[in-house]
């Protein structure tokens, strides 16, 4: 009987389709796509090539939103992993572990043993990738609370496992952030003893200067930044403001009050030719920031982590609508306690929740005509009550009505009790290891002569994210196994490997 292997350590894909260089692996793949038109259906062959650059480099994480509980955590727990703590709890010693990051605790299939065994290897391992234990890490807080006291405050972690870090923790303090105190909720505002002053202009250069001295500081090859700050409201979008990347720039200079505190991070981060990811819900990529992306050719990468509940229903939506079950109503409740939900008590920081919630179905439920009419959508709701008590450990219930056969009804109730911020901390691990990576990809067609870098608009950190953000006409994909096949197979194709097609005809003939 066949059964499951697993490879741990390196290896190597010996065959004419990939090359090792010194500092780059070189493969040729042909992406085989099927082109419908009308009722006629064609597939098609594109030959192409991906040079990975293997040289890992040096990389600095700055956080925005360091002092917050998803700030405090993550690096707590990225030392507590360097330092490969031991903890004592109720039940025993517990380690340190990245369990819950999809780049560094789960593993792909790479194949078959001559015996017919599937072979499975850490994902971490198809390509040459950042540790999070080697990251430095440092950003901004509008509050200037030490990160030792933040991670007491954020009441996350054990207590004995905060009694250990805590020395190393109270060293790292967060730089002066820019805050615009209309666009996050006003009961944020007794926070705030640690902002920059001056016109948008000139706090715009103050963050592009703690970018740079960051950089220098720390003698890191290169810099991300990701907004882990509190959820703003929208910023209205408006012709002449924040439309164009020249209008956008103009504002900041003039001084405009629409312009967010993150619109300006993304700013500054694009103008210093780093990688800008947004774990919120709000827009802070208006037009403007992502011409300006396009222009300078960085990434950026949102909106909002899909952490819990939405990871949740971008699963099991996928499994009803593919099983050819209709759901009709999705109901969702949150309470959480910590300052997060504090913030999204306030009506328009809870807005920008609700949107980034609402979409999440929509390309499952857009796929299915045999069970949904153009334009016909479950009933969708979401509730968020801010309940101190609970603090980070957040509440999240659902209930699911579908249409199943024959005119019957089912319903599903989940009930998810979680430590918010053990849910979106491997995320952000998550999204620097996925997103540093893709800066050393690019792909040349056949006959062209240019390497081409992904779109600025990097869709494959889609995963990691509630409401993705793509490419200006490109498909949003919100099916979780969907979105993680897409970067395996881009791994594999980086190594000269057709995709893992599931189907083990090996298996499956006599
Ligand atoms: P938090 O309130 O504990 O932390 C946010 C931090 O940002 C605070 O320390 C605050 O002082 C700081 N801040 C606010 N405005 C700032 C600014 N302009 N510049 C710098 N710092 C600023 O919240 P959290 O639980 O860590 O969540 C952070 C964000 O991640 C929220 O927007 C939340 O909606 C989003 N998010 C969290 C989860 C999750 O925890 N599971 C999931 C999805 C999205």
């Amino acid at each position: 009987m066949s059964s499951y292997l697993n490879l741990d350590g390196p290896f190597k894909v010996e065959s004419a389709n990939c090359k090792y260089t010194k500092d780059a692996i070189i493969s040729d793949y042909t992406y085989e796509t099927t082109m419908v038109e009308g009722n006629t259906v064609k597939p098609v062959s594109t030959k192409m090539q991906f040079k990975t650059e293997t040289k890992v480099p040096k990389v600095g994480v700055m956080l925005v939103g360091l002092g917050g509980n998803n700030g405090s955590t993550c690096v707590a727990a990225a030392l507590a992993n360097k330092m490969k703590l031991t903890w004592n709890t109720k039940e025993g010693v517990q380690k340190s572990n990245y369990w819950g990051s999809v780049m560094l605790a789960s593993t792909v299939k790479l194949g078959n043993d001559a015996s017919g065994n599937a072979v499975y290897t850490p994902l971490k391992n198809m390509l040459p990738m950042i540790e999070p234990d080697e990251i430095v890490w440092g950003g901004w807080d509008i509050n200037s609370m030490n990160l030792g006291d933040a991670m007491k405050r954020a009441k996350v972690l054990e207590y004995d496992l905060q009694e250990k870090l805590y020395p190393h923790m109270k060293e790292i303090k967060p730089l002066p952030s820019v805050y615009f105190p209309d666009f996050i909720a006003a009961n944020q505002s007794e926070r705030a003893d640690n902002v920059l002053t001056g016109t948008k202009q000139e706090q715009l250069e103050q963050l592009q200067k703690q970018i740079k001295d960051f950089k220098s500081t720390n003698k890191v090859d290169k810099v991300i930044v990701l907004w882990t700050a509190n959820t703003e409201r929208f910023a209205s979008v408006e012709e002449g403001v924040n439309d164009t990347a020249e209008n956008l720039l103009e504002s900041i200079q003039r001084g405009e009050e629409e312009v967010s505190s993150s619109t300006v991070f993304a700013v500054a981060s694009i103008l210093e030719g780093c990688t800008f990811i947004n774990g919120s819900p709000q827009n802070t990529f208006v037009p403007g920031v992502i011409e300006l992306a396009r222009e300078k050719k960085v990434f950026i990468a949102g909106d909002d982590f899909k952490s819990g509940q939405t990871k949740m229903k971008s699963v099991l939506v996928d499994f009803l609508v593919s099983a050819g079950i209709k759901p009709v109503s999705i109901v969702s409740y949150n309470h959480l306690g910590n300052n997060d939900g504090r913030n999204l008590s306030a009506p328009s920081q809870f807005r920008s929740k609700e949107i980034s919630k609402s979409n999440v179905v929509d390309d499952m439920v857009a796929s299915n005509r045999l069970l949904f009419e153009e334009d016909e959508h479950p009933d969708h709701v979401v509730v968020i009550k801010y309940v101190p008590t609970v603090a980070d450990s957040k509440r999240a219930m659902d209930e699911y009505t579908s249409e199943i056969f024959m005119g019957g009804k089912n319903t599903i109730v989940m009930h998810n009790t979680c430590e918010d911020s053990l849910l979106a901390t491997p995320l952000i691990y998550d999204l620097v290891i996925l997103g540093e990576l893709c800066e050393r990809i690019t792909m040349k067609k056949e006959g062209s002569k240019n390497w081409e870098t992904f779109h600025p608009v990097l869709s494959l950190l889609s995963y990691m994210l509630k409401a993705p953000l793509v490419p200006n006409g490109a498909p949003v994909v919100n099916a979780l196994f969907t979105q993680r096949q897409a970067i395996i197979n881009v791994m594999r194709a980086c190594l000269g490997l057709g995709p893992d097609n599931h189907m083990t005809l090996e298996h499956r003939f006599e």
